[in-house]
């Protein structure tokens, strides 16, 4: 893509009410743009970004046999009520001008599925199966005051499983842990798997995918000893305390919650007549699992974790392209031969970015830099001397020289 044509432009600074690191980075490259506290847009570079995320999200829930579909926004009352879940406060209800609320925004959809799969289900051999979305969550958040860390509008990827027990439940949910873990780490993160609460979900507990960071509004207790984690809500641990598991001594740490999954029980079967009959001939409640993974928080995770004072350093399986291109000064050499770089990529299938605008070579290099691109080429009449470009990675302090006829970018 060509920089010039790209409408977003780099802003000077973030709104004065925005605190967070990744929101501040993420406005001022053009990534996201806040319509209201808690409420953002996905600019063209933050789409591609998200869109990233969402593919490994994709690939690795197939590869569990997960069946994406997409589920509504809109749900009828009767939905949470049958589970005592109307009440609960994060819920954003729709009411007809001067009536009574009768609809609520999707906050989750275990209510929905499980209505849906009853529609299905009848038999052990439709058992077990899992399905998938990423799909707008609605929730009102009291303190929406970290960027795209808490929203109270958010994409989330959520996965139901179903089984005929809950042997079977636990097997696919140390399968669905695996691959959780496999997603964080593509994402450029390193996750830990840790003990929590059921929330308004389950009366189990959880487990949740903790990243460790300053800026996460967690608190877990970590062993550094044999890896335990548990999260401070359902724990008597303070720092320092024996670890339940080995012995050793636990710190207290701060977090941020990327992914949480739910062994669910029957709770949702029972309110939705969710049964199937076994080998006899006996009919049983089907049993649930859920499994959360916000993108937007893994994006503004990524931020809180990967940046300098200059700007983003987005590892390079979600950054928005792979390759900026500068082209500095606009002699007819150098724009010949940035052009010829930039569409030899493009057929090549490189995602590259390129900055083909007038504008100072300080100004080019400080924008690229926030934006946070992997790596960096640089075409100017300077490096055209030497028949080479200027390649540097963003995360390395050094740029070098390279012939032109040389580069291959991956
Ligand atoms: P929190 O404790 O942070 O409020 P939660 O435990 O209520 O989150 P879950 O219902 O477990 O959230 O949602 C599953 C996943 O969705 C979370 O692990 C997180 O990645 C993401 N998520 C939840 N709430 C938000 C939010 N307000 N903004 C962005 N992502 C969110
Ligand atoms: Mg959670």
């Amino acid at each position: 893509m060509k920089q010039s044509v790209l409408f977003t432009k780099i802003l000077r600074e973030a709104p004065k009410d925005e605190q967070s690191i990744n929101s501040q980075l993420l406005i001022r490259g053009g990534f996201i743009y806040k319509n209201s506290a808690g409420i953002y847009s996905f600019l063209p570079l933050g789409l591609r970004v998200i869109q990233k995320i969402g593919l490994i999200i994709r690939e690795e829930m197939n590869a569990i046999g997960g069946q994406e579909m997409f589920m509504t926004a809109l749900h009828d009352k009767r939905y949470l009520q049958a589970t005592g879940r109307w009440g609960v406060d994060v819920i954003f209800k729709v009411a007809e001008e001067k009536k009574e609320p009768t609809f609520n925004l999707s906050w989750t959809h275990e209510e929905i599925v499980a209505e849906i799969a009853a529609k299905y289900i009848s038999s052990y051999k439709d058992l077990p199966f899992s399905i998938y979305q990423i799909q707008t969550k609605f929730r009102n958040e009291p303190r929406a005051k970290s960027g795209l860390l808490r929203g109270r509008e958010f994409l989330m990827k959520d996965l139901y499983s179903f089984h005929a027990s809950e042997a079977d439940l636990f097997k696919y949910y140390n399968l669905a842990a695996e691959s959780y873990k496999k997603i964080f780490k593509r994402c450029g993160l390193d996750s830990v798997y840790t003990l929590a609460a059921g929330g308004d979900f389950t009366l189990n507990n959880t487990h949740e995918f903790q990243v460790l960071c300053d800026a996460g509004e967690d608190t877990i207790y970590v062993c550094e000893k044999c890896g335990y984690y548990e999260n401070k809500e359902i724990t008597k641990l303070q720092d320092g305390a024996k670890c339940p598991k080995c012995g050793g001594p636990v710190k207290e740490k701060k977090s941020i919650e990327v992914g949480n999954i739910f062994p669910l029980g029957t709770k949702y079967s029972e309110a939705f007549n969710l049964k199937f009959s076994d080998e006899k001939g006996k009919k049983k409640y089907v049993v649930m699992g859920s499994y959360g993974i916000g993108l937007g928080r893994v994006m503004a995770t990524i931020v809180e974790k990967f940046y300098d004072e200059k700007g983003i350093i987005w590892p390079k399986e979600v950054a928005p392209f792979q390759v900026h291109l500068i082209r500095i000064g606009d002699d007819p050499k150098t724009i010949k031969v940035a052009e010829k770089i930039y569409e030899d990529g493009q057929k090549r299938g490189m995602e590259v970015l390129y900055d083909d605008r007038d504008k100072s070579a300080g100004e080019k290099f400080a924008e690229a830099d926030l934006i946070g691109i992997p790596t960096r080429i640089v075409v100017s009449e300077r490096t055209l001397e030497k028949d080479s470009v200027e390649i540097k990675e963003r995360n390395k302090k050094e740029a070098k020289l390279v012939k032109i006829k040389e580069i291959h970018v991956r």
